[in-house]
């Protein structure tokens, strides 16, 4: 079944909801994981993390490098990528490829691809996990032949607060 998480519904709604708790459970998720499968969640891996979280509109390597070496002054481009390969490893963050950039997952608990809904205007992006997207794809990839490598969906358009905000400004024209 499709279902959105609490965390992507709250991408959606961005003014109106408490980020602070979206970030603190992604961190606390995080923390978790990492050491359930003892991998180390260094603490410049979790700044990455966290830097990522900042909001839920995706963030490219050198954004979160301006942000980095605010605190860590010797941060170079490869610092961040080595991170960022960790937190995609361990599916703590997804890889939005249209758009460079990257973004927290709410669910990383269990592998998966996510379908990314990624508004134009204000670069939210919402994340789905519908299992009929992915079985669509491995089904319509195997009648081809074709090998999946990168199943990332991502879908472009209007968020509804974006949404909202184009009709107030019709209406006050
Ligand atoms: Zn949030
Ligand atoms: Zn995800
Ligand atoms: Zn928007």
């Amino acid at each position: 079944m499709g279902r959105l998480s609490r965390a992507a519904a709250a991408s959606f709604s961005a003014g109106d909801h408490d980020h602070g708790i979206c970030v603190a459970e992604a961190m606390r998720d995080a923390e978790r994981i990492c050491a359930r499968r003892g991998v180390r969640l260094t603490k410049l891996r979790s700044r990455v993390l966290e830097l990522v979280w900042s909001s839920h509109a995706p963030i490219g390597a050198y954004g979160l490098l301006e942000q980095l070496r605010r605190e860590w002054r010797r941060a170079t481009p490869p610092t961040v990528y080595r991170a960022l390969d960790f937190l995609l490893a361990q599916g703590l963050v997804h890889r939005i490829a249209s758009l460079n950039a990257f973004v927290g997952c709410a669910d990383p608990a269990a592998a998966h691809a996510g379908q990314f809904l990624i508004c134009r205007d204000c670069g939210a992006a919402a994340e789905l996990h519908d299992r009929r997207v992915n079985r669509a794809i491995s089904r319509g990839a195997a009648e081809v032949g074709f090998v999946v490598e990168e199943r990332t969906v991502e879908v472009s358009g209007i968020c509804p607060a974006c949404r909202a905000e184009e009709g107030a400004g019709s209406r006050a024209r």
